[in-house]
């Protein structure tokens, strides 16, 4: 089984989400406002954390927060867990605990490049997301400006122009946009619109000039920008294709044994296949193995 970058215990929102990045997070909302479908029946963020973003899900009747770190989710559970339409669910992405078919926008923000096993993880989110369903992406991108220049001005020993996944620290990938699609392509989606995001993260300018005024000109810049792909960061909508698997309720699934459904209840919930118990504690759904 591939390695997991395990979040528990990290104060991810006090030393990452820093007045310092307010800049990178604005960003990410614009692009993540631009793509995203605004209302509908089901959406998950895989790897949602803190639930940094779920403000921008206020459209969905139902909204699931998913992550492996418990410690981020009781977080989120903290801002949003009055919300009924919210569910909060803990385990690996590898072994999604959602029945099949199951989700209308499926979005995940930031996680890509800590996963091992691309291909293994999206084919997790095809499993999940109905026909026609819509995926939202972003990742970071080995062909982004910097490190173009510093490879053409030999600073760099690794070619941001190859397409296999560049491990700058271990857990840690930055992607080429032409091998993201095409896995997404070999899942089960088709890529439709892209954002090029963030692309003044660069401390002079950060100092400089304040990051509402960044964001605004960085949203300007994201979708004319998408067609040379230069920023850290990209974002991408893809649609999911026409399959034989019609559109089922929400419902869980058994991450041991494959079971489902699995009927959504504020116990703990017991696999009639394997006997497996799936804990419900503090409002979060635990399907941990
Ligand atoms: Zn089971």
């Amino acid at each position: 089984m591939p390695n997991i970058c395990d979040y528990e215990g990290s104060r991810y929102r006090e030393e990452f989400w820093t007045p310092e990045r307010r800049f990178e997070d604005l960003a990410d909302r614009a692009a993540l406002r631009a793509l995203l479908p605004p209302s509908g029946e089901t959406l998950i963020e895989v790897g949602a954390g803190f639930g940094r973003l779920a403000d921008l899900y206020q459209g969905y009747q139902h909204v699931i927060l998913f992550d492996y770190a418990l410690s981020l989710l009781r977080e989120a559970r903290e801002q949003w867990g009055g919300d009924p339409r919210f569910l909060f669910v803990a385990g690996d992405l590898y072994h999604l605990p959602l029945a099949s078919a199951t989700v209308e926008t499926t979005v995940m923000v930031r996680v890509l490049h800590h996963l091992e096993d691309v291909p293994a993880a999206l084919a997790q989110l095809a499993r999940i997301t109905r026909a026609q369903g819509t995926l939202v992406l972003e990742h970071a991108n080995k062909r982004h400006l910097k490190a173009v220049l510093r490879y053409l001005l030999r600073r760099q020993d690794w070619s941001p122009f190859t397409p296999e996944p560049h491990p700058f620290v271990p857990l840690n990938y930055d992607f080429h946009p032409d091998w993201v699609r095409e896995q997404l392509q070999l899942a089960g989606f088709h890529v439709e619109d892209v954002r090029a995001v963030s692309h003044f993260r660069i401390p002079w300018l950060k100092r400089h000039i304040s990051p509402e005024l960044l964001a605004r000109l960085d949203a300007l810049l994201q979708r004319p920008a998408a067609r040379f792909q230069l920023s850290p960061s990209l974002f991408l909508r893809a649609r999911r294709l026409p399959n034989n698997t019609p559109p089922q309720p929400l419902a869980f699934r058994c991450p041991t044994c494959g079971h489902e459904p699995l009927p959504i209840i504020p116990q703990d919930i017991t696999c009639p296949s394997c006997g497996a118990v799936w804990p419900y504690r503090e409002g979060i759904h635990i399907f941990r193995t």
